[in-house]
């Protein structure tokens, strides 16, 4: 299939991009510069220029900004859609977090239907805080399943940048079923939605400081920079890079994915059991970890359900333990430990 992959140079896109290629799509992937591009044909010296090549979308957020990119000779015959900034360092929420992530979702989705009709599905990079209520906290009896959204509403939006991006991830998604609903293009869609993604690192990084967000908390236990306390856990639930990028190429592959979203999770872990596993596989690296169990640290006792049955049936996902992908991820980051 030939694909146009947004955002090429992220965490999960790097990904995403290694299982295209080695399925043998032929890729055009946007990024930000040349010399962002030039990382990404270094890092795949065995992809031909018919099967990688690149196109250079600055900023996502401006109106047409894929307008030339979705042209292709041949054309495109699928989109994966990852482009979207997911970091917490905004003084303008509306600026930094809610335009780019829904004026680039209905942005692409417009250049698709106005120059690429060969294009006939699109799968989008949602999230797990498109689906998640966080005032529910931990939720005792509810099952979490693609049926939940987020009730999060504009104004909530605005009031801090952790609202800002679930906001933003919400947002983005409903304006993509809607716009489907109501402009009814030549293509359907598939959304992804992934809570906290851990995994190795493939994408270019200057140092630890650039660590995608997800990962910072690996980051911060191997560096020592979280201090001695365990941190506390947050949702509770996860998933590797890897398993997230299998879920794209098959929501792209998968003719029944159409019109679905995918609720995409291995299942629960704590920050206690991300010590255990870092210590056990990486002893020298012991006296760098926090050793007391802070607050939320480790799960509630009564939480929340999940039900993540939808992309093992329609998907034929199989998710990778907890123990195999700390251990990956810390041992692609070792080469930036000083
Ligand atoms: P990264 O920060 O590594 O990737 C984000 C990508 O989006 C980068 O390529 C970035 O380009 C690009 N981007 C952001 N803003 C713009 C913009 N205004 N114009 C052009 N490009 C832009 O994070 P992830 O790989 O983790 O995130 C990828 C997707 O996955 C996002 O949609 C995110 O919301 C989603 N997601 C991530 C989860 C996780 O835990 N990691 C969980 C659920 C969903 P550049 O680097 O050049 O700025």
């Amino acid at each position: 299939t030939r694909v146009l992959l947004t955002g090429g140079s992220g965490f999960i896109a790097a990904h995403v991009l290694e299982t295209l290629l080695k399925r043998g799509h032929s890729v055009v992937t946007t990024v930000r510069s040349q010399a962002k591009a030039d990382k990404i044909k270094e890092a795949h010296p065995e992809a031909s220029s018919s099967n990688l090549s690149f196109a250079i979308v600055e900023d996502i957020a401006q109106p047409g900004a894929f307008d030339e990119a979705i042209k292709s000779d041949p054309p495109f015959e699928a989109v994966i859609h990852t482009a979207s900034p997911f970091h917490f360092n905004v003084t303008d929420v509306q600026k930094q977090l809610l335009d780019p992530a829904i004026i680039g979702t209905t942005g692409i989705l417009k250049s698709i239907k106005k120059s690429a009709p060969t294009v006939k599905r699109v799968v989008i990079t949602s999230s797990f805080a498109a689906i998640v209520n966080p005032s529910r906290g931990a939720w005792p009896g509810h099952t979490y399943s693609e049926a939940d959204w987020n009730p999060i509403s504009t104004s909530e939006a605005v009031e801090n940048p952790a609202n800002g991006y679930r906001a933003s991830k919400t947002f983005a998604e409903r304006s993509a079923w809607d716009f489907v609903s109501s402009e009814k293009p030549n293509f359907d869609i598939a959304t992804i939605n992934p809570p906290f993604v851990f995994g190795p690192v493939v994408h270019y990084l200057n140092s630890l400081d650039a660590l995608n967000t997800s990962n910072q908390r690996i980051g911060a236990m191997v560096t020592g920079s979280c201090g001695k306390t365990i941190p506390p856990v947050g949702t509770g639930i996860w998933v590797d890079v890897r398993d997230v990028a299998e879920a794209h190429v098959k929501a792209m592959e998968v003719g029944e994915a159409g019109g679905k979203r995918f609720f995409i999770t291995e299942g629960f872990y704590d920050n206690v059991e991300m010590v255990e596993v870092i210590k056990k596989h990486f002893p020298d690296l012991a006296e760098k970890l926090p050793t007391e169990v802070g607050e939320g640290a480790e799960l509630p006792k009564e939480i929340f359900k999940i039900d993540n049955s939808r992309g093992k049936e329609i998907l034929g996902l199989k998710y990778r333990g907890f123990e195999e992908c700390i251990r990956d991820t810390v041992e692609s980051v070792k080469p930036f430990l000083k």
